[in-house]
């Protein structure tokens, strides 16, 4: 469906636009209309979810549907502009002629004390002109897309203006109040179409971080992973029940305790009873997920990089899983790797947090890194080399960038890295995805098996078991 209207609807719309004028007002509705259905395919809340995350592009962490309205508005301008900074002198001649015309019976000024300094201030509405001196033209609605993407309240640009730059007119652009502003002239009519897209794009993104921090903090994440938000172009490994659930709970918007505004009834945990049940908790921390999924979850992910390693570069290295290791020390890291010579050893922990920001996500492994040093001292103090690696992926599918060198320190090859990530991100997806439902279900929940990704295998007998290692070459 989506597909469809990506493939099909839009550009032929697009096309269409570069020289129709459809009324503003059915243009809204088609927009409001599109939203709205989109919204609906990919089950996030008609009501209360920012457009943004529809519009913003895959490769930003949103859906990648650009607003039609939008869309219509600025091809007009740029078709217009076109005409206007044509290399056709006869085109180029009609289009300025007419210009001056409109702006003489509008503005009320003989035709030869018309300026290009007038037709600028005209076409950008800064002047108060006679609406009907001429009648409704191609340039009455130059100044009604002026208005609609930048004058506005709703506008999303912060400035859209003409201007003259060697006595020719140019269009003045600035996305938000502290970005820059830019200016277009006839050299860059080829990528203008493209150049106000990403005008829009920072407008857009700017406002979505900065107004919305909460429906947008996992968006952040992404955007220091692009690919993970690439199922959303293609499908990806991931499974229709994913996709049904990842963008409501990326937007923070599951239905959980919570998210509730209704102020009579309980914030608290429907299965501890801790007093926020919000979607971190549920996903995250609750003591009714620890004892059914959330373990699982991390387990999974743990097996299937202890099985990579033990196919990988360092497979001579001692392995330990999960334990308690002989010294001085109470931690147990997930994975604790021994060189043959004794002289270099690796620790790695899995782990499988909110995507609750960047600096979060950061700050949580920092101490995580701080405990394993000083809990490892001795070692250090023994002349051997400690390595400390995060194997970290948010509990919504979100690749963490270090994650990757983690693995290829941990003897996987770069290939086999790259072809795992979106397994590991759909791995964690899925779990989540089950976790939330029992949590909301309870015991009338009847476990899904995990479409895509790697399920956790019984018992704790697997953490201790462990490939022969090869045998030497020349024994
Ligand atoms: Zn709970």
């Amino acid at each position: 469906m989506l597909d469809c209207l990506k493939t099909f609807v839009f550009p032929k719309l697009t096309d269409m636009y570069g020289n129709s004028i459809p009324k503003i007002t059915e243009l809204k509705v088609l927009a409001n209309m599109v939203m709205r259905g989109i919204k609906i395919i990919h089950r996030i809340p008609v009501k209360g979810s920012p457009l943004e995350y529809i519009q913003l592009p895959v490769g930003k962490g949103g859906l990648g549907v650009a607003c039609p309205n939008i869309t219509a508005l600025t091809t007009f301008l740029v078709s217009t502009l076109k005409k206007l900074w044509s290399e056709d002198p006869y085109i180029r001649r009609l289009y300025r002629e007419y210009l001056t015309v409109v702006v003489q019976y509008e503005l009320g000024k003989r035709k030869e004390d018309v300026t290009i300094h007038d037709s600028a201030s005209y076409l950008s509405n800064e002047l108060p002109s006679k609406k009907d001196a001429f009648g409704y033209n191609c340039y009455a609605r130059v100044k009604e897309v002026c208005r609609g993407l930048s004058q506005n309240q709703d506008s999303p640009l912060h400035k859209l203006k003409f201007t003259v730059v060697n006595h020719n007119l140019a269009l003045l652009v600035q996305a938000t109040e502290s970005s820059s502003q830019k200016v277009y002239t006839e050299l860059d009519i080829k990528r203008l179409q493209k150049n106000l897209k990403n005008q829009f794009i920072t407008a857009q993104l700017h406002r979505f971080l900065v107004e919305k921090p909460v429906k947008s903090q996992v968006v952040k994440v992404i955007q220091q992973h692009p690919q993970s938000n690439s199922f959303v172009r293609t499908g990806g490994k991931v499974s229709l029940a994913c996709h049904n659930f990842v963008h409501r709970a990326r937007l923070n918007m599951l239905s959980c305790n919570y998210n509730t505004f209704d102020k009579t009834q309980s914030k608290s945990c429907r299965r501890c009873g801790y007093m926020n049940e919000s979607q971190t908790h549920i996903l995250q921390s609750c003591t009714y997920g620890m004892a059914n999924f959330i373990t699982a979850r991390h387990d999974a992910v743990l097996h299937k990089v202890k099985s990579m390693v033990e196919k990988g570069g360092k497979k001579d290295w001692s392995l330990t899983i999960d334990e308690e290791l002989p010294g001085y020390t109470r931690l147990r890291p997930d994975i604790y790797m021994q060189s043959p010579d004794k002289k270099s050893v690796l620790i790695a922990d899995v782990s499988i947090p909110y995507e609750n920001g960047i600096e979060a996500i950061q700050e949580s492994w920092n101490k995580k890194m701080l405990k394993y040093e000083e809990g490892f001292k001795h070692l250090k103090d023994q002349g051997i080399q400690l390595t400390a690696l995060p194997i970290i992926i948010g509990l919504l599918g979100t690749w963490w960038t270090p994650t990757t060198n983690s693995l290829m320190e941990l003897g996987i090859s770069k290939a086999a890295t790259r072809k795992i990530t979106p397994e590991l991100c759909s791995t964690v997806l899925e779990h989540s995805k089950n976790i939330y439902w029992k949590h909301i279900f309870g015991d009338s929940y009847k476990p899904v098996p995990i479409r895509y990704g790697f399920e956790t295998p019984e018992g704790n007998q697997w953490k201790k078991e462990r490939k022969p290692l090869p045998e030497p070459l020349n024994a």
